[in-house]
């Protein structure tokens, strides 16, 4: 039954606890259980926090992994946030959530579940040579990477803008996966922290959600890009297109038209290099696509994470 399974999942994953417990009697202490969506969460990935609090209390905000939590109510007594898992995380995530109880506020700590991804790893016999840009051209990198954090930056400020499920920028091949890591001696010295599509030249590339165009422009080393602000700290990027068919402030729907592929700045070919990031964490963009899944009729196939889901009986 789906209230049992309800109840099961909350029970095994654990409580979250405030600090005073054992001084004080259960209930005039603020505590909440915490679970995720799915459970366990995986490492460089999106998923949901689910937090239910005591009856006692409200909860008002909170953070993981150096990101806010945007609340949501889901369901009876409970909200849900997105949360981002840093690639090479350890088996947990640290969460800090703020609870309310009669105009008093205070903060208790705890975890959740973290399943390894297990990236593919090469191993490099012999030291890396990296093609090194001149110090105009580092400098240029610099200022780049700059502005593409900024622009996470300022998602945080922003009011939620993606609706439904986000989708594919391409409906081809994956020509290289999101988070194969180069080690040498021990060391990680590069990381894929994007997800490869296959194209040629002049081929559509399509907005995966709904949100305002942050940025285009040109970059040394991801050539020609649109980055699509999400809202919320969400944010996708695009590069190496050959054109951008948006400019910044245009408002884009889910499987918009935004440019085309190309093979402008640092690449062997034309292909679609696709980013995602939730505040400055990369994530595998695949796992946007999880995190809403169709309709909100509440029609739902037979899985546990969709029941806790559709228990909230939230629009979208
Ligand atoms: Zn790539």
């Amino acid at each position: 039954m789906t209230l049992l399974r309800f109840a099961t999942r909350f029970a095994a994953v654990g409580a979250l606890l405030g600090p005073f417990r054992s001084a004080l009697g259960q209930d005039s202490i603020p505590h909440l259980t915490l679970s995720s969506d799915p459970f366990p969460l995986t490492e460089g990935a999106l998923g949901w926090l689910l937090l239910r609090p005591s009856v006692w209390d409200s909860v008002t905000g909170g953070e993981a992994g150096g990101e806010p939590l945007y609340l949501e109510p889901s369901g009876i007594g409970q909200y849900r946030a997105v949360v981002a898992v840093p690639v090479e995380s350890s088996d947990s995530l640290r969460v800090s959530v703020f609870l309310a109880r009669e105009g008093r506020v205070d903060t208790v700590a705890g975890v959740v579940t973290v399943r390894q991804a297990g990236y593919p790893r090469e191993v490099l016999a012999v030291a890396p040579k990296f093609a090194k840009p001149d110090s105009a051209a580092a400098a240029r990198v610099r200022r780049e990477n700059a502005r593409s954090r900024q622009v996470s930056i300022a998602s945080r400020n922003h009011p939620r803008l993606w609706q439904g499920p986000f989708q594919l920028p391409r409906a081809t091949r994956i020509t290289s996966a999101f988070g194969a890591a180069r080690l040498y001696n021990g060391e990680v010295r590069s990381r894929h922290l994007g997800t490869d599509f296959a194209g040629a030249v002049g081929t559509p590339v399509l907005a995966a959600g709904r949100g305002v165009i942050a940025m285009v422009a040109d970059f040394y080393l991801a050539g020609k890009v649109v980055y699509i602000d999400h809202g919320q700290g969400l944010v996708t990027a695009y590069f190496h297109l050959s054109r951008a068919e948006v400019t910044e402030g245009d408002t884009v729907t889910s499987g918009q038209r935004l440019g085309a592929v190309g093979q402008s700045g640092r690449v062997t070919g034309p292909h679609l290099h696709w980013v995602a990031r939730f505040g400055t964490i990369a994530v595998d963009p695949m796992s946007l696509l999880a995190l809403e899944k169709g309709d909100a009729s509440g029609v739902a196939p037979d899985s546990s994470s969709r029941t806790l889901r559709l228990r909230s009986g939230q629009a979208q």
